[in-house]
């Protein structure tokens, strides 16, 4: 079997025994069942596996891969699972399993009723407690997705729309930009079918017409680096069609206007050389603007990605757009948060199994230490609004740095308190005033990304009750709520709805409605 074929390359002689058995099992379990599509039922959850083994996890993934629909779908319990395959993978196929059952219920996240509040608890504490269930669910996705022809129209409806509510912003949060991207064209081309359709064909025309310069100045380009000694992979990508839709909305429909419909992209060894790589270019072609240079090396994306991108004007008269990174940036883009089980097993599948978030965890990944608190108080049976959610783990983010240059991931239209309680909670609670970029600071003025936000502390300054009005994160809100118990101010905290929902305006939405046509 493949599968068995590629899994001897990364796991040890057990684990592949132990494997064999789960798929045995798996096989037995589910061997009245059939797919929508006719194929037996086992082809799926080896679809999963499979999936998982290229991404790279870790062993307890892979099997809780192949028994991911057993205890849902046949009469298998988990505590069998539990005893055949050891705590860890029943751990794991539990956590999918509830969020399936709650993903069955859910319309989509956005839309959520508070009649359906217990599913959606069921889904993050599922998630919160251990990421390799949301892997997987990815996975289990994009094998649903690639098979959603066998559904009925309105089944291809609520799964496509889902897919892009939910699941393509969860694996861009994680960093996963090639799952992102596979989920995101797959269940667009169900959910707009004829917009689709006619975007393929206008990219397929203009590339047309393109490909033969595009393919001068990549030679042109190869030639020069050649000739600087600097050892380089150069490829080209074509932008997905559901990041030109979502594009072509903020340009007013113009396709003239975008100008990386296809990109070079130039692999090399050391960041070093990209920097060195973006001053050959500017020396070689004319940047057409300077805003359009962007360093996501020295300040990635909140999601991780790193890169640097310039467009440029090409001999030829071509607009290019080029992205210049390394091979280990490249790997990340494509992979995420997954190429880090595979470099750090041992040390995050332990962190993870104890319910935690490692502290090693990249900064970029802060939000899941912040999923884990918003899970928290949903187990305490604490009321936690949509917008707050939204607000937590759907909104966008921004990073700000410390004076000493240490990053912080925090959501869009966080408040300069959000931040001093993110550092320390002392931090937060002598907060006496804020400078950003070297200027004094209010409150109630949100950061920007890439701000410098100092933190002035006053061993005498304490939480005031009204700064439940000043802050926007769970993590903030928890903190101070504490704080002020302690000092005998907290009866006038309550969650202060009017301020969420004041907050909430100002966050971007993903909405997906199918165009209009003019
Ligand atoms: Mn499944």
């Amino acid at each position: 079997m493949e599968l068995l074929k590629r899994a001897k390359q990364l796991y040890d002689v057990n684990q592949i025994l132990e494997l064999e058995h789960a798929i045995e099992f798996a096989s037995t379990a589910h061997a009245d069942q059939k797919r929508d599509s006719g194929e037996p039922y086992i082809n799926h959850p080896i679809f999963v596996a499979n999936k998982l083994i290229l991404w790279g996890m870790d062993i307890d993934s892979v099997i809780a891969g192949v028994l991911h629909d057993i205890v849902e779908d046949t009469t298998v319990s988990l505590s069998t699972i539990e005893s055949l395959f050891g705590g860890d993978v029943a751990f794991i196929v539990d956590g999918v399993t509830k969020v399936s059952k709650a993903s069955a219920d859910m319309e989509n996240l956005t839309n959520y009723l508070p009649q359906t509040k217990d599913n959606l608890s069921k889904l993050l504490i599922a998630v919160g407690q251990d990421i390799r269930v949301l892997i997987i669910k990815l996975a289990d996705r994009l094998h649903n997705l690639s098979t959603l022809k066998y559904k009925s129209p309105e089944k291809q409806q609520k799964i496509a729309r889902e897919s892009l509510e939910v699941f393509g912003p969860m694996a861009d949060r994680l960093g996963m930009g090639r799952v992102r991207l596979q989920i995101e064209e797959l269940a667009f081309s169900y959910l707009d079918p004829v917009e689709f359709k006619r975007l393929k064909n206008l990219v397929a025309k203009r590339l047309g017409k393109n490909s033969r310069q595009l393919q001068e100045v990549h030679q042109e380009v190869e030639k020069t680096l050649k000739e600087y000694g600097i050892k380089a992979e150069i490829d080209s990508r074509i932008k997905s069609i559901y990041s030109l839709y979502l594009k072509l909305q903020k340009y007013n429909n113009n396709i003239d206007d975008i100008h990386d419909l296809m990109a070079l992209r130039i692999i090399v060894d050391r960041k070093e050389d990209c920097y060195l790589i973006l001053g050959i270019l500017h020396s070689l072609y004319q940047p057409i603007m300077i805003s359009r240079i962007k360093d996501y090396i020295s300040t990635p994306k909140p999601n991780g990605y790193q890169s640097l991108h310039t467009t440029v004007i090409t001999h030829n008269k071509q607009i290019v757009e080029f992205q210049i990174r390394t091979f280990e940036m490249h790997e990340f883009a494509e992979r995420g948060l997954a190429a880090s089980f595979h470099y750090n097993e041992q040390k995050r599948t332990k962190d993870y199994k104890s319910g935690r978030p490692s502290s090693t965890l990249p900064n970029n990944m802060q939000w899941i230490t912040q999923l884990q608190e918003v899970v928290t108080k949903l187990k305490n049976g604490e009321e936690i609004s949509r917008d707050q959610l939204q607000i937590d783990l759907f909104g966008n983010r921004i990073f700000v740095h410390s004076p000493k240059g240490d990053i912080y991931n925090l959501p869009e239209g966080a408040l300069p308190l959000d931040f001093a309680y993110l550092v320390h909670s002392d931090i937060g609670k002598h907060a006496y005033s804020f400078q950003v970029n070297g200027k004094i600071h209010p409150f109630d003025k949100p950061l920007q990304n890439g701000d410098i936000v100092e933190v002035i502390t006053r061993k005498l300054s304490l939480p005031k009750s009204d700064w439940k009005n000043l802050i926007t994160t769970t993590h903030a809100r928890n903190k101070l709520r504490t704080q002020l118990g302690h000092l005998g101010l907290m009866n006038v905290i309550d969650t202060s709805k009017m301020i969420r929902e004041k907050t909430v305006r100002n966050i971007k939405r993903i909405k997906i409605r199918p165009r209009r046509k003019k």
